[in-house]
């Protein structure tokens, strides 16, 4: 059986991926970046994650250890998607998926990420 692909893009367009997996992990994250941005983010497996398209419009963003990389298109401001080295996997964010019924994500966790860093409360407060 084939998994037709979830497809995800940012606000203009230029930057589209596409996810085969159906939705799984559903989180937040209380650390300062994430907690910012308030995305539901869902996660996907190397193998399960593909940007299709505007790799050329990203902008990385990394801070703190560096671990994850933060990715987000230059033109429209979306952030789209993350690499968590550490997992390893990506996360994607919910809100960019074609046709994904928002109403669904009810009593989303909200992850410690803030517990992970040493340098948060200090610095990016
Ligand atoms: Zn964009």
């Amino acid at each position: 059986m084939t998994i037709k692909p979830l497809k995800g893009s940012c606000h203009c367009g230029q930057v589209k991926f596409e996810v085969l997996t159906q939705p799984r992990d559903a989180r937040r994250c209380d650390c300062s970046l994430c907690r910012r941005k308030g995305a539901v983010m869902f996660t996907a497996s190397a193998d399960e994650f593909e940007l299709v398209a505007g790799e050329d419009n990203l902008k990385l963003y990394q801070w703190n250890s560096m671990a994850a990389r933060h990715y987000f298109c230059k033109t429209c401001g979306i952030y789209t998607h993350n690499w968590r080295r550490s997992a390893p996997e990506f996360g994607y964010n919910s809100g960019c998926l074609e046709n994904f019924d928002l109403s669904t994500l009810v009593n989303v966790p909200t992850g410690l990420g803030s517990k992970l860093s040493v340098v948060e409360s200090s610095k990016h407060k």
